[in-house]
């Protein structure tokens, strides 16, 4: 593991570390946005963070496993108000029509902002 400050920057002037080798996420959706906050800040002059960044993540598994922001626990456990909708794959009519109807979507809005805090599939 190489650690890395919040703009990915190693320890030796000049060197950025990108990907799983630098510990902040295991995922190719991470390892990409590395790049970007890399990228930006060393080619476009921007001074972007990677703890900034939205936590997103899909996992190859059967069924497939993805999410965008916070979970359901980390909501309940920030205390926010949160309006919860959860939608089972066997009332979606793709997943119907594939006979892939295990597992359900998730959406979690705050209650008093109407923002989308986080959604799992
Ligand atoms: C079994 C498995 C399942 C996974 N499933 C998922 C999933 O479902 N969803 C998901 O988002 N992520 C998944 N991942 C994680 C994902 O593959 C990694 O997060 C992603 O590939 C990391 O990208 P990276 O560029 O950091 O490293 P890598 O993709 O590992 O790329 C590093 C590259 O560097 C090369 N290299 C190493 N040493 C040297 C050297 N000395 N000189 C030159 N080249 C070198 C390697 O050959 C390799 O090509 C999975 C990983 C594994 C192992």
């Amino acid at each position: 593991m190489i650690d890395v400050d919040d703009q990915l920057r190693t320890r030796v002037d000049g060197v950025w570390a990108l990907g799983d080798v630098n510990g902040c996420g295991a995922f190719t959706h991470t390892s990409w946005n590395d790049y970007e906050v890399i990228a930006a800040n060393v080619l476009d002059g921007e001074s972007r963070s990677g703890d900034d960044r939205i936590m997103t993540y899909a996992v190859f598994v059967d069924p497939p496993f993805a999410r965008v922001g916070m979970s359901e626990e980390e909501v309940r456990r920030a205390g926010r108000d949160a309006l919860i909708a959860t939608m089972p794959m066997s009332r979606v009519g793709r997943a119907r029509e594939r006979g892939k109807t295990d597992g359900f979507m998730k959406a979690l809005v705050d209650a008093r902002t109407q923002r989308i805090l986080g959604t799992v599939i």
